[in-house]
């Protein structure tokens, strides 16, 4: 170790405790690593504050002796904005700093702090007979802390909207050490510019959420589960807007699928049999959350009436949860079940919902005229037209010279997704995958307030350097 470490880690420890302080290669290689093994590089050391006054003194320090910091949840994050770039910084782990502090049901919110992992504050809100709708697949893990400061969507946005839209209030540790106190249980709270919003999804860059101040909602009686059969994407839009109109908001789950999803699953034995009626080229998982009290029948007529005008070609429904579950893992197994079909090159770009219809039309072709044999697996929430617009290798091709060519087939998605008015980050944020495209396709204007309101926050560039905006904000 480097005698300018050791006084670091020193340093650390005085501030937080001998046992909140990790230096060792073999401690720290889980918190430096992301799932995906894209980003490896090394951190300083991993601090791990258990108070808010000792989070504060830690960022207090860091900013007085210009140490970067990487603020880290639960390390589940898809864009590497939750692991080191440079090699230099130290690692704030927020898993010690992890209490529901209260859940007040007349309000219909709770405060959570960072660390609390998904799975817990959904069962603090289940516990006051409540509902906290976020859903991510990584619940046991994923922190508040980690969700709101990459904004997470997830599988019920349609009915609830994303981790932004659920977010009441935050407090958070700025880069000088000073605590903002936007925490509050308020629906209506006009009092200037919304900085609890510009923390939310501003992963780790401007300040280290401590908690938030989360909003619930009444708790669904059941669910009921349709797994459709269509021709095409631009049947499951008409379905969609059928749905919609009949639903509304008891909609949760709207999630399209092209058969290649499902024949791959069969293929590697990760289902026994597909759970539609018969096959098709596409189809789509929908659900309905029924309250207590409301009618059990609104999904299966609209999807009566759709049959009947030939929108879909069938459907098959359930209320029961195992048969439900069933229809859930064709849909989450999409990903593994790519993986074990070799390389494939990946997208999560939305467009208006509209517009989805033509981005896979046009997508797909532009994709195979650069890749003859490119297999693709366009799926995901068609209703927030959000598509995680994957390409599988062709048969048989090189996988190494296959991701080679990834940044042609980029580019030919993304151009697609601009001219559509699209995002190049629907749900997983920038991190520092996307550094480079953010500033590529956001307004300029846009961008150059972002670095303006970074260079405001943290002078001297000590949080998440390098995530989000590529350079280091002018002195
Ligand atoms: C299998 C799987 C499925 C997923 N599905 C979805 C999905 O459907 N929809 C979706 O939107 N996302 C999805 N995600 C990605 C999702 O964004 C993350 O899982 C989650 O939001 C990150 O939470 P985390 O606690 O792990 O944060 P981390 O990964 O630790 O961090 C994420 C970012 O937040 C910052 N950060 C963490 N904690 C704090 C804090 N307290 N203060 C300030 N900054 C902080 C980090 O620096 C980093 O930039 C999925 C991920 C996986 C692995």
């Amino acid at each position: 170790m480097k005698r300018q470490d050791s006084r670091t880690i020193k340093s650390l420890e005085e501030i937080l405790g001998p046992d909140n302080v990790l230096s060792d290669a073999r401690d720290m290689a889980p918190y430096v690593v992301e799932l995906r093994r894209r980003f490896n590089n090394p951190a300083r050391a991993i601090a791990i504050p258990t108070s808010l006054d000792r989070l504060q003194a830690l960022v207090k320090w860091a900013n007085a002796n210009r140490v970067p910091l990487v603020p880290q949840g639960g390390n589940t994050g898809m864009v590497g904005g939750q692991v080191p770039k440079n090699g230099n910084e130290i690692i704030v782990s927020m898993a010690r700093i992890n209490r529901v502090r209260k859940v007040d049901g007349d309000g219909a919110f709770m405060f959570a702090e960072a660390g609390v992992t998904l799975e817990k504050a959904r069962r603090a809100a289940d516990g006051a007979g409540l509902l906290f709708p976020l859903a991510i697949a990584p619940q046991d893990k994923a922190q508040i802390g980690g969700i709101l400061s990459s904004n997470a969507g997830g599988l019920q946005v349609l009915a609830y909207g994303n981790a932004r839209q659920l977010c009441l209030g935050i407090e958070a540790v700025l880069a000088d050490g000073s605590l903002f106190r936007g925490l509050n249980g308020l629906k209506k709270n006009n009092t200037g510019y919304d900085l609890s919003s510009l923390l939310v999804g501003a992963e780790g860059t401007l300040g280290i959420i401590s908690a938030a101040s989360l909003k619930l909602f009444a708790r669904p009686e059941g669910f009921e589960t349709a797994f459709i059969n269509l021709a095409s994407p631009e049947a499951a839009l008409e379905l969609f807007r059928e749905l919609s109109r009949r639903l509304g908001t008891s909609l949760t789950t709207f999630e399209l699928m092209p058969d290649f999803g499902i024949a791959m699953q069969l293929r590697h034995g990760m289902i026994d049999k597909n759970p539609a009626r018969s096959r098709s080229d596409w189809y789509v998982l929908a659900q309905v959350s029924r309250l207590p009290g409301q009618d059990r029948n609104g999904l299966s007529q609209g999807l009566e009436a759709a049959r009947n005008n030939r929108t879909i070609k069938d459907f098959v429904i359930s209320g029961k949860p195992g048969e439900q579950r069933r229809m859930w893992q064709v849909r989450e197994q999409l990903s593994s079940a790519q993986s074990r079909e070799g390389a494939s090159i990946k997208h999560d770009v939305s467009v208006p919902v509209s517009a989805v219809p033509e981005l896979i039309r046009t997508g797909c072709k532009a994709a195979g005229k650069i890749v003859p044999g490119i297999r693709p697996c366009p799926f995901g929430h068609l209703g927030d037209g959000n598509i995680h617009f994957n390409l599988s290798q062709p048969v048989d091709a090189d996988a190494t010279a296959y991701m080679e060519g990834a940044g042609k087939i980029h580019d030919a998605i993304y151009e697609i997704v601009a001219e559509l008015g699209g995002s190049i980050s629907a749900e997983h944020g920038i991190g520092q995958l996307k550094t480079g495209l953010l500033k590529e396709y956001k307004d300029p204007v846009a961008y150059e307030m972002m670095k303006k309101i970074k260079n405001i926050l943290d002078p001297n560039n000590i949080l998440n350097p390098g995530k989000m905006l590529d350079q280091a904000p002018e002195q």
